[in-house]
């Protein structure tokens, strides 16, 4: 029997996701645990994490690596790319259209089967940019 299928419905875990679906941030655990700690005063961020890894499992999620190495999380989960702050780790989506031909390159020079089409760049968001401005007057 698939385990994945026969899923208990967890109130939490539907509370986790309405408030990823809320947010065009792409949070961390650690964000959705400040959140839901306001509801459910016994919640643990480990908790936190393993619902988010059952939502993206159960497709419902996608994780995506923050520029911190901390993972971020989308309830979108068509593909799209993104951008990341290597400052302060931010995950900003960048709407962009990528010519499939690249994935069809990287299909070719790598072997891999693309399943996921979509592309993350880092860089330095504006507000760090003007951070560090400030820092250098
Ligand atoms: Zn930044
Ligand atoms: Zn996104």
């Amino acid at each position: 029997m698939n385990q994945s299928n026969h899923r208990k419905r967890s109130v939490r875990r539907e509370r986790i996701l309405e408030l990823l679906r809320g947010t065009k941030e792409h949070p961390t655990a650690e964000w959705v645990y400040e959140k839901l700690k306001k509801e459910y005063t016994d919640v643990s961020l480990g908790t936190v994490y393993r619902n988010l890894r059952i939502l993206v499992e159960d497709g419902l999620a996608q994780s995506i690596q923050g520029g911190k190495s901390l993972d971020h999380f989308d309830a979108d989960t068509s593909p799209h790319h993104h951008i990341t702050c290597l400052q302060c780790g931010r995950v900003t989506d960048a709407p962009v259209t990528v010519n499939e031909e690249v994935f069809k390159m990287i299909e070719q020079i790598t072997g891999y089967q693309v399943l996921l089409p979509q592309i993350s760049v880092s860089g330095l968001c504006p507000d760090c940019q003007r951070q560090n401005e400030k820092k250098s007057m």
